[in-house]
């Protein structure tokens, strides 16, 4: 038995595939013409970042924001102006080749993440060697093999998965993985838990122990896995894994059921929307209603905007799909990390802090517009609410409303119907709208808290640095006390009040939002009945008494390790 670090759960037994991503051998060549090599480098980069867009836009589809983000961090790392400027200085002053220049430069960015004591900034060296590798197999002119072809089952092992591999690889075919390195927070150990894929990750020296026509059976749950076992060995397997099976079938018996605490209090289960697509996981998992459409990726995948008519096809199919079903459309949330390059937005020194989501919207008005007639004509196929993001004040969510009713009027004047029950929301995502909840109750029927960009916005940390990622942490004591006012507006101005960032499902603040009375959660689908079967085991009054006792703690440490013995 080999045992390594548990990555993502779920037992899989198969033959393996070892992935062998070409040793590059850069040779240091002397180039007088700086300038080619500069320009070569440059195409190398452009080829680099438009691969990286189109595996962002695949994850964000496929596998939801949060791994999309992953490559908005690798763009990121791509412009990166201090390795750029070594790298262009080194091609320039030592008349290297750009392949020595960024592998040299690169080595040491490596080196230092590597050298570092946390697991998650040790992790970061993945990245940074990803996503210059591919930059040095365009100027190698080297493909790797591409495990978007896959066609039959297999184990996967290498000695990285990079998170780019992990996107992309057609996950129909991958029974689990291995590797040698990365930690339970690589960036492919987090893929493989949202894929639901057993892996096993920090092997050391896996891709040593195997060849390609052995048989491995992994526990993705303990880490432990076996190179061809024995016919016992197997059967003891195949055992577990109708075991972890049945396990999840068993969170089936929650399907139809309510997530009500044992003293009868009810929390709404809502799943999180990105395309048509979700909503078979969205089915699957019963949940109750769409908490959150992300909208943008409608214009996403296009190079220009889409039309009202086009909107209204595609919001009115969602609709009649959900038929009673509440669905929480949420406009346009562009700009920050999500660009549309038909847009043509200038480049901006803080793109989160600058002309993003209804600030652009509200500017824009015909993008704006377009978008709320499409909404307003579809909203007679089913049970639509609307939802601003980013709102920062009273005036801006007032200017939305006031588009909105113009958009009614105009619909009004043009006979068209709309349904004269759309209930209007606002996502509360910046401390300066968290902080005047009480005055912004009186105008919407709800909030809906977008933890992902309140942590941002709260701990002033980039939600894509990797650099302070430490720093974004979802116990952050100031954090969880705005959370909570928020909450006791809400219920104070009886207005609803959810949670649909990705902490809505997180097992170790469940009871946090349970004790201050958020009444909905949205979350990926997948993660709904594992959640319902935790709220159905709670009490609302321990839930408050934890809630009461997190308050006052001091730490995000403090905070979280006693959540993790409450929960
Ligand atoms: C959020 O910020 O928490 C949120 C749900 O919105 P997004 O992740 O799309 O920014
Ligand atoms: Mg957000």
């Amino acid at each position: 038995m080999i045992t390594g670090i548990a990555a993502s759960p779920g037992i899989a037994i198969g033959q393996i595939l070892m992935i062998k991503n070409d040793q590059l051998n850069i040779s240091k060549l002397t180039c007088k013409d700086s300038s080619a090599q500069l320009k070569k480098l440059k195409v190398a980069i452009d080829q680099s970042v438009l691969e990286l867009q189109a595996i962002q836009e695949k994850a964000l589809k496929e596998l939801g924001a949060e791994e999309a983000e992953i490559f908005s961090a690798h763009l990121l790392l791509l412009q990166d102006p201090e390795i750029l400027s070594q790298v262009n200085q080194m091609i320039e002053t030592k008349f290297v080749n750009a392949s020595w220049a960024i592998e040299s430069v690169v080595k040491d960015v490596v080196t230092m993440f590597e050298s570092m004591d946390d697991e998650y900034m040790k992790a970061r060296a993945t990245d940074v060697k990803d996503v210059f590798t591919r930059v040095l197999n365009h100027l190698e002119g080297i493909t790797n093999t591409d495990l978007s072809k896959l066609d039959s089952d297999v184990i996967l092992i290498c000695d990285d998965l990079t998170p780019s591999q992990t996107a992309t690889m057609n996950k129909k075919y991958v029974l689990g993985f291995l590797t040698n390195q990365g930690g339970k927070t690589s960036h492919s150990a987090i893929m493989a838990r949202t894929m639901e894929i057993p892996a096993i990750v920090g092997l050391s020296s896996i891709t040593n122990k195997v060849k390609n026509s052995d048989i491995i059976a992994l526990n993705g749950s303990t880490g432990e896995l076996i190179i061809n076992p024995s016919d016992q060995e197997l059967d003891e397997f195949k055992a577990l894994k109708n075991k972890y099976q049945s396990g999840l079938d068993d969170l089936k018996k929650f399907i139809g059921k309510k997530a009500t605490t044992t003293d009868g209090f009810t929390t709404v289960l809502a799943g999180n929307l990105g395309s048509y697509q979700d909503l078979e996981s969205f089915h699957q998992n019963d949940a109750e209603s769409v908490g959150l459409y992300r909208t943008e990726f409608l214009y996403m995948d296009r190079d220009s905007m889409p039309t009202e008519n086009e909107q209204y096809e595609v919001y009115s199919k969602v609709l009649k799909s959900l038929t009673d079903k509440e669905c929480v459309i949420r406009t346009l949330d562009i700009g920050g990390d999500k660009n549309l390059p038909y847009l043509k937005i200038k480049n901006e020194e803080n793109p989160f802090l600058g002309y993003r989501a209804i600030r652009l919207c509200l500017k824009q008005t015909d993008i704006f517009k377009a978008q709320l007639r499409a909404l307003l004509r579809a909203s007679v196929h089913g049970n639509m609410a609307i939802m601003f993001p980013m709102i920062s004040c009273l005036e801006e969510l007032q200017m939305a409303l006031q588009t909105l009713d113009d958009c009614k009027s105009e619909l009004e004047n043009e006979s068209i119907p709309f349904s004269k029950t759309i209930k209007v929301g606002m996502m509360i995502e910046v401390p300066s709208a968290a902080l005047i909840t009480d005055v912004l109750a009186k105008y919407v029927d709800f909030f809906s808290l977008g933890t992902n960009d309140l942590t941002q916005y709260t701990c002033a940390v980039d939600r894509n640095n990797p650099k302070v990622q430490e720093l974004y942490n979802p116990f952050n004591p100031g954090l969880l006390r705005l959370i909570h006012m928020v909450a006791k507006n809400a219920n104070e101005k009886n207005i609803n009040v959810s949670v649909c960032g990705s902490v809505a499902h997180h097992p170790t603040l469940v009871p946090f939002f349970i004790g201050i009375g958020i009444n909905k959660l949205s979350m990926s689908a997948m993660h709904i009945l594992k959640t319902k079967e935790q709220i159905i085991n709670l009490t609302k009054s321990t839930c408050e008494k934890i809630a009461r006792e997190v308050l006052k703690l001091e730490t995000a440490e403090q905070i979280e390790n006693y959540l993790l013995e409450n929960q």
